[in-house]
């Protein structure tokens, strides 16, 4: 039975990907709600935008009288709350943005939400009981592990490191809260660090891919020995329609793909598939530039993803291996995408959205 999705942050870089796979894979409807921060990118979803289940509303999660008239007019069966400032050293240099939106924005959707639950409980009484509010979470609440041994689980104690994580800890807070005061039925997942196609050029492996593409240095923080646990993009966006869709209301999913890599390793491994598909007379490992650490620079992440896996039967379908080549390939194939990132012009079409309103 098609039910309809209201997606949080649709135009970033995991919620376009999930919006994707909804659109493509499955009969359910969409709803993408987004402000279109400089990290929201409406073409990343141009392969699905003339769909008629698709819908697009530019909208500000902390806004509250936008998201209660947003319940009300498309009606969701479940909500999956992606919408987050993300980017952990924008947090460092300002963090009253990440307060805003991951806490403040997360809590004003909790509220509609909850309104328009209640509501349903009235007048539909069989759409309450089926309703579900999934939150998107990271692995980086539960603060680093030390050391090569030890996993996260969902009983990890928190202990967030950065402005950004220690945001979305409190966002999982509010959500865990509003289920156990309201009964609002929530779910939480936290995943690993996320990489794949549409990934908005600052982070660490884009990053990597178009400076070493531009004979521009490869720069890495402190000795490159911290170890992030790598997750393909669209294994994610699936791992997460499951827990939305088949997931147990009230309980909390970690999701990764074990693969814990450091990130001199990852550069090195960019730099190697690289020079197999665009080969370059000087290496590219040769552009890699040590930089000062970043402060609180946590040092090991790394999921434990059975719960998932056995109740849930998700497993990721990409290694690290084949995950990497074919994001290199991606960003070979789709320069347009990336270069109009990179000199500014995909925000035109925000703009004229916004003219519209
Ligand atoms: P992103 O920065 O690429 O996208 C965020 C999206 O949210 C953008 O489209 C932006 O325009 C939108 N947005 C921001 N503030 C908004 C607001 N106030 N109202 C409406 N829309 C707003 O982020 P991402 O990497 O796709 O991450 C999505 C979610 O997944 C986040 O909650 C993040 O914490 C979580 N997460 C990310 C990773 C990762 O590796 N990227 C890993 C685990 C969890």
């Amino acid at each position: 039975m098609p039910k309809t999705f209201l997606v949080t942050g649709g135009a970033g870089f995991i919620g376009s990907a999930v919006v994707r796979e909804l659109i493509k894979n499955t009969e359910h409807r969409v709803v993408n709600v987004d402000k279109l921060s400089y990290a929201g990118n409406l073409e990343s979803l141009a392969s699905v935008a003339d769909s008629a289940r698709y819908t697009f509303v530019l909208a500000d999660i902390c806004h509250a009288p936008s998201m209660q008239s947003i319940f009300e007019q498309h009606q969701p069966d479940i909500v999956m709350h992606l919408a987050a400032e993300s980017h952990v050293d924008r947090s460092i240099d300002g963090p009253a943005e990440f307060i805003q939106t991951n806490v403040v924005g997360t809590a004003i959707l909790l509220e509609a939400a909850r309104g328009y639950w209640l509501a349903l409980q009235i007048g539909n009484a069989r759409k309450a009981a089926e309703f579900r509010f999934h939150h998107i979470s990271t692995d980086e609440v539960y603060g680093d592990l030390e050391g090569p041994e030890g996993l996260f689980t969902e009983t990890t104690p928190y202990a967030p490191s950065s402005p950004y994580s220690a945001s979305k800890a409190s966002s999982d807070h509010l959500v865990r809260a509003w289920q156990r005061t309201y009964g609002l039925p929530t779910l939480v997942t936290n995943c690993s660090n996320n990489y794949g196609p549409y990934h908005f050029p600052e982070k660490l492996i884009p990053l990597m891919i178009l400076n070493a593409l531009a004979g521009k240095p490869l720069p890495v923080y402190g000795d490159g020995q911290q170890i992030r646990d790598w997750l393909y993009v669209e294994d994610h966006a699936r791992a997460l329609i499951q827990v939305a869709t088949e997931g147990q209301v009230g309980q909390t999913y970690n999701i990764g793909g074990h693969n814990e890599k450091t990130n001199l390793e990852v550069v090195e491994t960019i730099c190697d598939l690289l020079q197999e598909r665009v080969p370059s007379e000087s290496a590219y490992r040769d552009l890699i530039t040590f930089v000062a650490d970043r402060p609180g620079h946590d040092l090991r992440y790394a999921i434990d993803a059975g719960k998932i896996e056995r109740e849930l039967g998700w497993v990721p379908r990409e290694t690290f291996e084949t995950g990497l080549r074919k994001t290199v390939e991606w960003y070979l194939g789709n320069r347009s995408w990336w270069q109009r990132v990179q000199d500014g012009s995909y925000q035109g079409e925000r703009l004229g959205l916004a003219k519209q309103q």
